[in-house]
């Protein structure tokens, strides 16, 4: 089958690569339709050492498995971990909840598991979701990052609650940003987003946003700040703009490491809090629901054989979606 390949900093095209076969709990999914995300950007510049199918944002249909699932339109949790294999015994993070964070974790497309810019993948059944009918696969193929962006929520819940946010900033207007504005703002009237492209502060701004360049973002003024930007740069416009006793988010991986001023952050009293994968079936609900809308966001549509291509392109300034099509 084809495939886009990641191997020492490049990513090419494939030909000769076999299509995944069924194993015990798993799915064999045809891909109908997969995004390129900041993470595969990483992947392919030589982050986690990876080597082989990268895509992890992805709508496919099950072509061979359970028969109750053959045929299903799916979308899947991308954390294989023990309770992906019931039989296994859970791991400690496993037993206690975490299982996002589970110690003998693959993760498709990222770690030790091939992904979705094939033309098939393997996934397992405990991972897999169903599609509402009437979710479009280019709505669909938006699951994994908003689920992403429903992370963020989860966190600050008893944040928001509390009401102890009334400024808050996303740094970062590109296609995670965009996502995780666009889930944030309905529960924090007041956010704000701070970005560098004309382009996507433009698309920010039309999408009901307000939106700013990040040079004029106000300093130590935001109680709630979420580094979406994948730059150091970006990153260090993130803390400037938290206030002493505020919380940063970060995001984004970064490929070559950070410098950060530690001190600064005791001395200003900042929580700082990393956030990965969020809940599926949220994400799944909340698009249904049109709670958010993403049409907006795919720029390009390539298919397969053009990946490196689709990968260059992802990677302009300023870029959001683009979408690969096997
Ligand atoms: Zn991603
Ligand atoms: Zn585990």
């Amino acid at each position: 089958m084809i495939a886009a390949w990641i191997d020492r900093g490049a990513v090419r095209v494939r030909d000769d690569l076999p299509r995944p076969g069924l194993e015990p709990g798993e799915a064999v999914v045809r891909v109908l339709m997969a995004g390129i995300c900041g993470t595969d950007l990483e992947l392919m510049r030589g982050y986690r050492g990876f080597t082989g199918i990268p895509g992890h944002e992805f709508v496919g249909r099950v072509e061979e498995g359970p028969p109750d699932w053959v045929g299903a339109r799916v979308v899947a949790e991308i954390n294989v971990t023990c309770s992906s294999h019931p039989a296994e015994s859970n791991c400690v993070n496993c037993a206690n909840g975490r299982t996002t964070h589970c110690s003998h974790r693959e993760v498709i497309g990222i770690r030790q598991r091939n992904g979705a810019f094939a033309g098939w993948l393997r996934v397992p059944v405990a991972n897999l979701h169903r599609v509402p009918e009437r979710l479009p696969d280019e709505v669909a193929v938006f699951t994994e990052p908003v689920a992403a962006a429903c992370r963020v929520l989860e966190q600050i819940e008893d944040e928001i609650g509390s009401s102890r946010v009334s400024r808050a900033l996303v740094v970062g207007a590109g296609r995670l940003g965009q996502l995780v504005a666009r889930v944030l703002a309905p529960r924090l009237p007041g956010l704000e987003v701070a970005g560098r492209s004309e382009r996507s502060l433009a698309r920010a701004h039309d999408a009901g946003l307000t939106a700013r360049p990040v040079a004029v973002v106000e300093e130590a003024a935001y109680d709630l700040v979420v580094d979406c930007t994948g730059a150091p740069t970006g990153f260090a416009a993130a803390r400037r703009a938290v206030r002493p006793r505020g919380t940063l988010i970060l995001k984004s991986t970064h490929n070559n490491g950070l410098a950060l001023d530690i001190s600064s952050i005791v001395v200003d009293e900042i929580r700082l809090l990393g956030s990965r994968c969020g809940p599926v079936e949220d994400a799944l609900a909340m698009l249904e629901r049109r709670d958010i809308e993403v049409d907006d966001l795919i720029d390009d549509r390539l298919p397969l054989t053009a990946a490196a291509e689709a990968f260059r392109r992802a990677a302009e300034p300023g870029a959001a979606k683009v979408l690969l099509v096997p």
